[in-house]
Protein backbone atom coordinates (compact mmCIF):
# COMPACT_ATOMS: atom_id res chain seq x y z
CA UNK A 1 0.00 0.00 0.00
CA UNK A 2 1.60 3.70 -1.08
CA UNK A 3 1.93 5.70 2.21
CA UNK A 4 -0.14 9.11 2.39
CA UNK A 5 0.60 11.69 4.71
CA UNK A 6 -1.69 14.82 4.93
CA UNK A 7 -1.35 17.61 7.49
CA UNK A 8 -4.35 20.05 7.25
CA UNK A 9 -4.19 23.77 8.48
CA UNK A 10 -1.98 22.41 11.24
CA UNK A 11 -1.71 25.30 13.91
CA UNK A 12 0.81 24.66 16.97
CA UNK A 13 1.69 27.11 19.70
CA UNK A 14 4.65 27.02 21.94
CA UNK A 15 3.76 28.26 25.87
CA UNK A 16 0.80 29.99 24.35
CA UNK A 17 2.49 31.79 21.45
CA UNK A 18 1.32 30.65 18.14
CA UNK A 19 4.43 29.20 15.91
CA UNK A 20 2.14 27.24 12.98
CA UNK A 21 -0.27 29.23 11.58
CA UNK A 22 -1.76 26.81 9.29
CA UNK A 23 0.21 24.39 7.43
CA UNK A 24 -1.46 22.19 4.86
CA UNK A 25 0.83 19.41 2.95
CA UNK A 26 -0.05 16.54 1.42
CA UNK A 27 3.04 13.58 0.86
CA UNK A 28 2.31 10.56 -1.52
CA UNK A 29 4.80 7.72 -0.89
CA UNK A 30 7.82 8.27 -3.46
CA UNK A 31 7.42 11.49 -2.83
CA UNK A 32 10.33 13.65 -1.39
CA UNK A 33 9.45 17.25 -0.43
CA UNK A 34 11.87 19.61 0.75
CA UNK A 35 10.89 22.53 3.28
CA UNK A 36 13.25 25.09 2.82
CA UNK A 37 13.14 28.81 4.77
CA UNK A 38 15.36 31.26 6.47
CA UNK A 39 15.99 30.89 10.35
CA UNK A 40 13.51 30.93 12.84
CA UNK A 41 10.80 30.77 10.40
CA UNK A 42 8.92 27.50 12.01
CA UNK A 43 10.51 24.75 10.15
CA UNK A 44 11.69 22.72 13.17
CA UNK A 45 8.41 23.48 15.27
CA UNK A 46 6.88 21.77 12.63
CA UNK A 47 8.78 18.88 12.89
CA UNK A 48 8.74 18.55 16.82
CA UNK A 49 4.88 19.08 16.39
CA UNK A 50 4.69 16.44 13.99
CA UNK A 51 6.33 13.86 16.33
CA UNK A 52 4.17 15.35 19.20
CA UNK A 53 6.88 17.09 21.68
CA UNK A 54 4.84 17.70 24.32
CA UNK A 55 6.20 21.51 24.65
CA UNK A 56 4.80 22.30 21.38
CA UNK A 57 0.68 22.84 21.46
CA UNK A 58 -1.41 21.70 18.77
CA UNK A 59 -4.25 23.90 18.81
CA UNK A 60 -5.78 23.11 15.13
CA UNK A 61 -5.86 20.98 12.00
CA UNK A 62 -5.37 17.48 11.42
CA UNK A 63 -2.60 14.66 10.73
CA UNK A 64 -3.18 11.53 9.08
CA UNK A 65 -0.58 9.01 7.96
CA UNK A 66 -2.79 6.40 5.95
CA UNK A 67 -5.80 7.51 7.32
CA UNK A 68 -5.03 7.60 10.91
CA UNK A 69 -5.18 10.34 12.99
CA UNK A 70 -1.34 11.27 14.10
CA UNK A 71 -2.50 14.17 16.65
CA UNK A 72 -4.47 11.18 18.58
CA UNK A 73 -1.32 9.05 19.24
CA UNK A 74 1.38 9.62 21.57
CA UNK A 75 5.11 9.78 21.01
CA UNK A 76 6.18 6.26 20.75
CA UNK A 77 2.75 5.23 18.92
CA UNK A 78 3.91 8.14 16.28
CA UNK A 79 7.15 6.65 15.95
CA UNK A 80 5.40 3.11 16.04
CA UNK A 81 3.15 3.97 13.18
CA UNK A 82 6.57 5.11 10.99
CA UNK A 83 6.80 8.41 11.04
CA UNK A 84 10.90 9.28 11.99
CA UNK A 85 12.77 12.24 12.34
CA UNK A 86 16.15 12.95 12.01
CA UNK A 87 16.55 16.11 14.74
CA UNK A 88 18.26 18.99 13.83
CA UNK A 89 20.06 19.20 17.76
CA UNK A 90 19.56 14.69 18.62
CA UNK A 91 20.52 14.12 21.81
CA UNK A 92 22.92 12.38 24.02
CA UNK A 93 22.82 10.20 25.91
CA UNK A 94 25.01 8.31 28.52
CA UNK A 95 24.42 5.63 29.42
CA UNK A 96 22.89 3.92 26.85
CA UNK A 97 24.99 2.41 23.88
CA UNK A 98 24.30 3.39 20.14
CA UNK A 99 23.68 -0.47 19.63
CA UNK A 100 21.44 -0.28 22.48
CA UNK A 101 19.64 2.51 21.56
CA UNK A 102 18.76 1.48 18.22
CA UNK A 103 17.77 -2.56 18.98
CA UNK A 104 15.35 -1.03 21.90
CA UNK A 105 14.08 0.97 19.29
CA UNK A 106 13.49 -1.46 16.64
CA UNK A 107 11.72 -4.06 19.19
CA UNK A 108 9.39 -1.42 20.38
CA UNK A 109 7.94 -1.27 17.21
CA UNK A 110 7.35 -4.96 17.10
CA UNK A 111 4.91 -7.52 18.51
CA UNK A 112 6.09 -8.94 22.05
CA UNK A 113 7.83 -12.42 21.15
CA UNK A 114 8.53 -10.85 17.43
CA UNK A 115 11.85 -9.53 18.90
CA UNK A 116 14.64 -8.76 16.64
CA UNK A 117 17.78 -11.63 17.03
CA UNK A 118 21.00 -10.22 18.39
CA UNK A 119 23.21 -11.45 15.54
CA UNK A 120 20.74 -10.54 13.01
CA UNK A 121 20.56 -6.76 14.28
CA UNK A 122 24.44 -6.76 14.54
CA UNK A 123 25.04 -7.84 11.07
CA UNK A 124 22.37 -5.45 9.51
CA UNK A 125 24.13 -2.44 11.73
CA UNK A 126 27.26 -4.08 10.42
CA UNK A 127 26.35 -3.52 7.15
CA UNK A 128 24.66 -0.26 7.31
CA UNK A 129 27.58 1.40 9.35
CA UNK A 130 29.50 0.29 6.47
CA UNK A 131 27.13 2.10 4.20
CA UNK A 132 27.90 5.09 5.80
CA UNK A 133 31.61 4.55 6.20
CA UNK A 134 31.15 5.01 10.38
CA UNK A 135 33.63 3.42 12.48
CA UNK A 136 32.39 -0.05 13.97
CA UNK A 137 33.28 0.93 17.11
CA UNK A 138 30.18 3.88 17.09
CA UNK A 139 28.12 0.67 17.45
CA UNK A 140 29.28 0.69 21.69
CA UNK A 141 29.92 4.52 22.25
CA UNK A 142 27.19 6.05 24.52
CA UNK A 143 24.08 7.90 21.84
CA UNK A 144 25.61 10.89 20.45
CA UNK A 145 27.91 11.09 23.34
CA UNK A 146 31.25 13.53 22.34
CA UNK A 147 30.27 12.49 18.45
CA UNK A 148 30.95 15.52 16.06
CA UNK A 149 28.28 17.35 14.32
CA UNK A 150 28.66 14.94 11.04
CA UNK A 151 28.77 12.28 13.35
CA UNK A 152 25.74 12.93 14.47
CA UNK A 153 24.02 13.42 11.66
CA UNK A 154 25.20 10.21 10.25
CA UNK A 155 23.96 8.44 13.17
CA UNK A 156 20.40 9.78 12.56
CA UNK A 157 20.66 8.74 9.10
CA UNK A 158 21.71 5.33 10.05
CA UNK A 159 18.60 5.24 12.56
CA UNK A 160 16.29 5.82 10.06
CA UNK A 161 17.95 2.97 7.47
CA UNK A 162 17.71 0.61 10.80
CA UNK A 163 14.01 1.73 11.45
CA UNK A 164 12.47 1.67 7.93
CA UNK A 165 9.99 4.31 8.15
CA UNK A 166 7.13 5.25 6.45
CA UNK A 167 7.34 8.90 6.51
CA UNK A 168 10.74 10.44 7.13
CA UNK A 169 11.46 14.05 8.54
CA UNK A 170 14.74 15.31 7.79
CA UNK A 171 15.96 18.22 9.70
CA UNK A 172 18.75 20.24 8.74
CA UNK A 173 20.73 16.84 8.05
CA UNK A 174 22.95 18.63 6.22
CA UNK A 175 24.03 21.12 8.65
CA UNK A 176 27.67 20.84 9.69
CA UNK A 177 28.27 17.99 7.26
CA UNK A 178 31.79 18.30 4.69
CA UNK A 179 31.10 17.31 1.37
CA UNK A 180 31.64 13.64 1.52
CA UNK A 181 29.35 12.88 4.53
CA UNK A 182 26.76 15.43 2.43
CA UNK A 183 27.18 12.97 -0.25
CA UNK A 184 27.11 9.97 2.12
CA UNK A 185 23.87 11.20 3.85
CA UNK A 186 22.07 11.89 0.74
CA UNK A 187 23.09 8.36 -0.81
CA UNK A 188 21.64 6.70 2.32
CA UNK A 189 18.58 8.54 1.86
CA UNK A 190 18.56 8.03 -1.73
CA UNK A 191 18.52 4.68 -1.02
CA UNK A 192 15.44 4.47 1.10
CA UNK A 193 13.71 6.11 -1.87
CA UNK A 194 10.54 3.82 -2.23
CA UNK A 195 7.03 3.54 -3.09
CA UNK A 196 5.62 3.07 0.44
CA UNK A 197 7.84 5.87 2.04
CA UNK A 198 7.36 9.21 1.85
CA UNK A 199 9.84 12.30 2.96
CA UNK A 200 9.87 15.74 4.38
CA UNK A 201 13.44 17.38 4.34
CA UNK A 202 13.84 20.28 6.00
CA UNK A 203 16.77 22.79 4.77
CA UNK A 204 18.24 25.92 5.06
CA UNK A 205 20.64 25.61 2.14
CA UNK A 206 19.64 24.11 -1.28
CA UNK A 207 23.31 22.54 -1.30
CA UNK A 208 21.84 19.06 -0.21
CA UNK A 209 18.98 19.23 -2.94
CA UNK A 210 21.83 18.48 -5.61
CA UNK A 211 22.34 15.30 -3.74
CA UNK A 212 18.51 14.44 -3.55
CA UNK A 213 16.00 15.90 -6.09
CA UNK A 214 12.97 16.65 -4.13
CA UNK A 215 9.72 16.59 -6.22
CA UNK A 216 7.96 19.47 -4.40
CA UNK A 217 9.70 22.76 -2.68
CA UNK A 218 7.67 24.29 -0.45
CA UNK A 219 9.24 27.90 1.14
CA UNK A 220 8.54 28.55 4.89
CA UNK A 221 7.94 31.99 6.28
CA UNK A 222 6.03 33.24 9.18
CA UNK A 223 4.98 29.77 10.23
CA UNK A 224 3.02 29.36 7.12
CA UNK A 225 3.86 27.67 3.54
CA UNK A 226 4.13 30.33 1.52
CA UNK A 227 5.05 29.21 -1.47
CA UNK A 228 5.54 25.66 -3.41
CA UNK A 229 7.17 24.60 -6.70
CA UNK A 230 9.33 22.21 -7.96
CA UNK A 231 13.32 21.41 -7.71
CA UNK A 232 13.72 24.70 -9.51
CA UNK A 233 12.14 26.90 -6.99
CA UNK A 234 15.02 25.86 -4.49
CA UNK A 235 18.01 26.29 -7.58
CA UNK A 236 16.11 30.10 -7.52
CA UNK A 237 16.96 30.45 -3.73
CA UNK A 238 20.20 29.33 -4.05
CA UNK A 239 20.73 31.55 -6.63
CA UNK A 240 18.89 34.71 -5.58
CA UNK A 241 18.17 34.24 -1.57
CA UNK A 242 14.78 34.82 0.16
CA UNK A 243 14.84 38.31 -0.30
CA UNK A 244 12.24 38.03 -4.29
CA UNK A 245 10.37 35.77 -2.20
CA UNK A 246 9.83 38.41 0.58
CA UNK A 247 9.49 41.01 -1.71
CA UNK A 248 6.70 39.47 -3.96
CA UNK A 249 4.53 38.69 -0.79
CA UNK A 250 5.05 42.14 0.39
CA UNK A 251 6.98 40.15 4.11
CA UNK A 252 8.55 42.42 5.98
CA UNK A 253 10.14 39.89 8.32
CA UNK A 254 9.67 36.33 7.66
CA UNK A 255 9.95 35.06 11.13
CA UNK A 256 7.55 33.68 13.57
CA UNK A 257 7.25 34.04 17.16
CA UNK A 258 9.60 37.14 18.31
CA UNK A 259 8.65 38.75 21.18
P1 LIG B 1 13.39 27.27 12.28
O1 LIG B 1 13.57 25.81 12.49
O2 LIG B 1 12.67 27.64 11.03
O3 LIG B 1 14.68 28.02 12.40
P2 LIG B 1 11.94 27.19 14.80
O4 LIG B 1 10.74 26.36 14.54
O5 LIG B 1 13.08 26.54 15.50
O6 LIG B 1 12.43 27.85 13.43
O7 LIG B 1 11.53 28.45 15.63
C1 LIG B 1 10.44 29.28 15.30
C2 LIG B 1 10.12 30.21 16.47
O8 LIG B 1 9.64 29.42 17.55
C3 LIG B 1 11.32 30.96 17.01
O9 LIG B 1 10.90 32.26 17.36
C4 LIG B 1 11.73 30.19 18.22
O10 LIG B 1 12.35 31.00 19.17
C5 LIG B 1 10.41 29.66 18.70
N1 LIG B 1 10.62 28.38 19.40
C6 LIG B 1 10.86 27.19 18.81
N2 LIG B 1 11.03 26.21 19.73
C7 LIG B 1 10.90 26.81 20.93
C8 LIG B 1 10.94 26.35 22.29
N3 LIG B 1 11.17 25.07 22.58
N4 LIG B 1 10.74 27.26 23.28
C9 LIG B 1 10.49 28.56 22.98
N5 LIG B 1 10.44 29.05 21.73
C10 LIG B 1 10.62 28.21 20.72
MG1 LIG C 1 15.26 24.64 12.72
Amino acid sequence: MSTQFEIQGLKSSIEGKEILKGIDLKIGGGEVHAIMGPNGTGKSTLASALMGHPKYEVTDGSVTLNGEDVLEMGVDERARAGLFLAMQYPSEITGVTNADFLRSAINARREEGNEISLIKFVRQMEGKMKELEMNPEFMHRYLNEGFSGGEKKRNEILQMMMLDPKLVILDEIDSGLDIDALRIVAEGVNAMRAEDRGFLIITHYQRLLNYITPDFVHVMMQGRIVKSGGPELAQRLEAEGYDWVKEELGIVDETVGQA
